[in-house]
């Protein structure tokens, strides 16, 4: 039954994106499952419990969630890797991908609805505290916790499409069977530090082997939405996600 559940979620978002979707701003999406009162889940919301919200805030008596990553084109990708500031291209796909993204979170939780199951979906951008950087919910650590991918040194989360694309999450009532975690290091600097190429094009140096500089990066992003102010909510950067792993593990 779970299983049934699981492939019904990925095709009715698969299904979405081809009659509604702009193939030439992204890819098919990848969905992972998890337990979110397993010892892992468990862990890391602990460590996050200052900032973030609990799943049961979200949706009480929540015991899974989906997370989904819709990878943006190779066209998309290659427009932002020049130049110090985001490409129109770029903060184009960025909002459009988030609209498609919240579209899917919002059909993924109705289907689970249609199945008899309660659900939530969280939008894939929302309230931001300028003092820690962080938002009250992170797709990526629920990315990361349903087996999506692993975080790299550019702090995105490298999933089996690459790191450049969007992310949206839903925590549901029901029990998914979750998805395997991989087993090995998708960025290619944690594995044997054979690549710099998102430290080399960061133009505002924001990425270190000894840490990362968000408020460097936020003030980035933050430049860039200026020149966008056509564009709703478009803090937008993204040269760390253009290079190596930009379409998958390095
Ligand atoms: S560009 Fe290279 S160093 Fe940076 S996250 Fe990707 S694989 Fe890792
Ligand atoms: S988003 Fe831009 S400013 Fe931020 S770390 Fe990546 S390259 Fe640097």
């Amino acid at each position: 039954m779970s299983e049934d559940i699981r492939d019904l979620l990925l095709d009715v978002a698969c299904r979405l994106m081809k009659e509604e979707g702009d193939g030439s701003l992204y890819r098919m999406p990848i969905m992972g499952f998890c337990d979110l009162h397993s010892p892992e889940a468990k862990k890391a919301f602990a460590e996050v419990a200052e900032w973030h919200s609990s799943p049961n805030q979200m949706l009480p008596g929540a015991n899974s969630a989906i997370a989904i990553f819709i990878p943006f084109s190779e066209k998309i990708v290659v427009s932002n890797r020049k130049g110090k500031y985001a490409t129109r291209d770029w903060a184009e796909a960025y909002v459009k991908t988030n609209e498609m993204a919240q579209r899917i979170g919002t059909v993924t939780a109705l289907t689970l609805v249609a199945c008899g199951e309660k659900a939530s979906a969280i939008p894939p951008t929302g309230s931001f505290d300028r003092e820690t950087f962080s938002g009250e919910w992170s797709h990526k650590l629920m990315g990361s916790l349903c087996g999506l991918g692993k975080y790299g040194l550019n702090r995105m989360l490298i999933t089996r499409s690459g790191c450049a694309g969007r992310l949206v999450s839903v925590v549901t009532t029901h029990k998914l069977e979750i998805s395997l975690q991989p087993a090995e290091e998708y960025c290619a600097y944690l594995r044997d530090k054979s690549c710099t190429e998102c430290m080399s094009i960061c133009p505002v140096g924001a990425i270190r082997a000894d840490g990362f500089d968000a408020a460097a990066c936020f003030e980035h992003c933050s430049r860039n939405a200026e020149n966008f102010l056509d564009l709703s909510s478009a803090m937008v950067c993204g040269k760390c996600a253009t290079v190596r792993c930009a379409f998958g593990p390095a």
